[in-house]
């Protein structure tokens, strides 16, 4: 005869359980290898594997949720499952469309040093695309998704000092670096903009949240690391 819990624990597990799943939890993950065959899905199978990638994938996910300070459900983008393909590919390292990520097996297959440690980085970048609000322009979308490697110290020793750049939205490390200075003007301000960022875009963000124009931010920010000298030329030709 089987033993029954009392309800009172029953009933404290149930809401436990509920309010998980309408936060964390409600996420799915599904990682397939499409491209065993190929060289790079083979190294992929040796040197990540799927249980790996499953788990980083949830991992990187609640980072970002922290990152962008999302509490409220209305906040954040409606995910249910995250989908990341191994694919046979050329012409970038991964690309993202809504809520799939597809990861070359070309650029896994020819890239020298620590695959797993790299891999993660571009997830971090990759899984920003799936739960970020995408306007605005391109540069500072890209430039968010860099932001988060920044954040979770996951950013490859090419990646731009601080200071670098011509642009403020010129993308990936160097609006990650421009970012990283706005919010060390004021904390959370990449996580207020993400959020503005859900009903379209407007330079206005920068005003409204700092005080001052885009433009003028960006020169303060050069003229703070006094980089209009020759610098050598750090952005990696990275595309993703
Ligand atoms: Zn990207």
């Amino acid at each position: 005869m089987a033993k029954s819990f009392p309800h009172s624990l029953v009933l404290i597990l149930f809401t436990i359980l509920s309010t998980l799943s309408q936060s964390i939890l409600a996420v799915k993950y599904v990682a397939i290898n499409d491209a065993k065959q190929f060289p790079g899905g083979a190294r992929f199978e040796r040197e990540i594997g799927i249980p790996y990638t499953l788990q980083i994938m949830k991992k990187i996910n609640l980072f970002i949720y922290k990152m962008f300070q999302q509490k409220i459900e209305g906040e954040k983008r409606t995910i249910d499952t995250v989908h990341l393909y191994i694919q046979q590919f050329d012409g970038a390292e991964g690309i993202t469309y809504g809520d799939h990520v597809n990861v070359s097996a070309l650029y896994l297959q020819g890239y020298q040093g620590n695959l797993k440690w790299e891999f993660t980085s571009l997830l971090y970048h990759e899984l920003t695309h799936v739960f970020q609000w995408i306007s605005g322009p391109m540069g500072l979308v890209e430039g968010i998704a860099d932001y988060t490697i920044l954040k979770a110290n996951y950013y490859p020793p090419g990646f731009a000092k601080p200071g670098q750049g011509d642009r403020w939205d010129q993308g990936y490390d160097i609006t990650a670096r421009f970012l990283e200075y706005c919010d060390s003007l004021k904390s959370g301000f990449v996580a207020a903009l993400n959020r503005k960022m859900k009903d379209g875009y407007s330079d206005d963000y920068f005003v409204e949240l700092l005080g001052k124009p885009v433009n003028q931010l960006w020169s303060e920010y050069k003229a703070r690391y006094n980089h209009n000298a020759v610098l050598p030329f750090a952005f990696r030709q990275r595309f993703r």
